[in-house]
């Protein structure tokens, strides 16, 4: 067992059921043995593998958005360019090395903000960025006053989900649970009904019996809370994530090891686990906040709209042929629907509608489904 393991069934012995939200960030984020805490998990030889981990021209595109939002948000002396999640620190040094070739008076103007809560990846961040001034945070809300831009990669599918499952007795949450025989953990309906429920939308409230709805409180605060910020001090924000763009039904949460699926409740606390994001709520908490919503468009599309093919015609131009390979085989998978190009989805928040967003402008409802 790990100590997560224990944890956890000395919390249930003690509290009872545990929410699966609980479950989520203590297996991720306690302090002492929390997933994200304790190590670098990207990459070839950890357990999983995320877009700018495969090639530098995605961080370039990202860049190009944050240049072209910089200007729409006309020109501000400075800007604090925030990442959520910002893993080894490669998309945010490719968006700043493309800022300083596409726009140096950009670059100029860029104050670096990274929140980040593992100890082990802001090492990394910081050699993959020691030419710059970074400053860290925990929370968002740390991140000081000003205009501000927003990136966030694979960093929503990481905060902690509720979930609730349809019963004969109508919607229940679904807790974790601990069996008295042996000790094993199980998930299941956790009655009254009434007491935790929240308000199931209303084309999911029919669905049949055995059905699970997610949602994500944490995933809407956040939201919430930038789009707040973005509409008093003016910028954007580029969200990308896998997920659904309409409320759907489904057990999404995952544990992924060494690049391949692996059960949420054995290893607690050394595997990953993400939920896929339900962007339909995302969209629902910006507008809440007043903020005005792009998207979500597929990844693919987006990214062949601000020029990905022809900036990895550039590169291999000039390039070895070996590394020419690997430039075209990381796009490929970047955009083709057998790739990434469908599964991640890309969603952007602005202050208002009069403000654009690079990528989105010949797509104006979104994915159709
Ligand atoms: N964006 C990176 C890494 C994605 S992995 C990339 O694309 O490669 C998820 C990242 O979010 C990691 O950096 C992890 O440490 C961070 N993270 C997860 N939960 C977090 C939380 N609650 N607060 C801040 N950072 C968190």
């Amino acid at each position: 067992m790990t100590p997560l393991d224990i944890k956890i069934r000395d919390q249930i012995k003690a509290d009872g059921p545990l929410r699966v939200s609980e479950f989520m960030e203590i297996a991720l984020s306690d302090p002492s043995h929390g997933y994200y805490l304790t190590r670098d998990p990207l990459g070839e030889a950890g357990d999983f593998i995320t877009s700018p981990e495969i090639s530098q021209v995605f961080g370039e595109i990202i860049g190009l958005w944050c240049a072209v939002a910089w200007q729409d948000a006309d020109t501000p002396r400075k800007i604090n360019l925030v990442e959520l999640g910002p893993g080894r620190g490669t998309l945010i040094a490719d968006i700043l090395r493309t800022a300083r070739n596409v726009m140096p008076e950009f670059a100029e103007a860029i104050d670096v903000h990274l929140v980040e809560t593992g100890a082990v990846l802001r090492e990394q961040q910081r050699s993959s960025l020691n030419d710059y001034d970074v400053e860290w945070h925990d929370r968002f809300d740390s991140v000081p006053e000003g205009p501000l831009l927003i990136v966030a990669n694979e960093f929503f599918d990481a905060l902690p989900i509720e979930q609730y499952i349809q019963t004969e007795e109508g919607w229940q949450e679904r807790r974790l649970f601990i069996d008295k025989e042996n000790e094993n953990l199980f998930f299941g309906p956790y009655p009254p009904a009434s007491k935790n429920l929240i308000a199931i939308p209303d084309v999911i409230r029919d669905s049949s019996v055995g059905s699970i709805f997610e949602r994500s409180v944490a995933a809407e605060q956040v939201v919430g809370e930038i789009t707040d910020r973005m509409v008093t001090e003016g910028g954007a924000a580029l969200i990308i994530d896998y997920g659904h763009v309409r409320h759907g039904v489904g057990d999404t949460l995952q544990a992924i090891r060494s690049h391949k699926y692996h059960d949420p409740l054995l290893g607690v606390g050394e595997i990953d686990l993400t939920a896929h994001v339900d962007f339909a709520a995302l969209q629902s908490a910006a507008q809440a906040s007043k903020g005005a919503v792009f998207g979500p468009i597929f990844q693919g599309e987006f990214l062949t709209a601000l020029g990905i093919e022809q900036r990895t015609n550039a590169l291999t131009k000039n390039a070895p042929t070996e590394q020419a390979d690997v430039l075209t085989s990381g796009s490929r998978r970047l955009i083709a629907a057998d790739g990434m190009g469908t599964l991640f989805k890309i969603m952007s928040i602005t202050p208002s509608a009069e403000n654009s967003s690079a990528g989105f402008e010949n797509i104006k409802e979104g994915i159709v489904v």
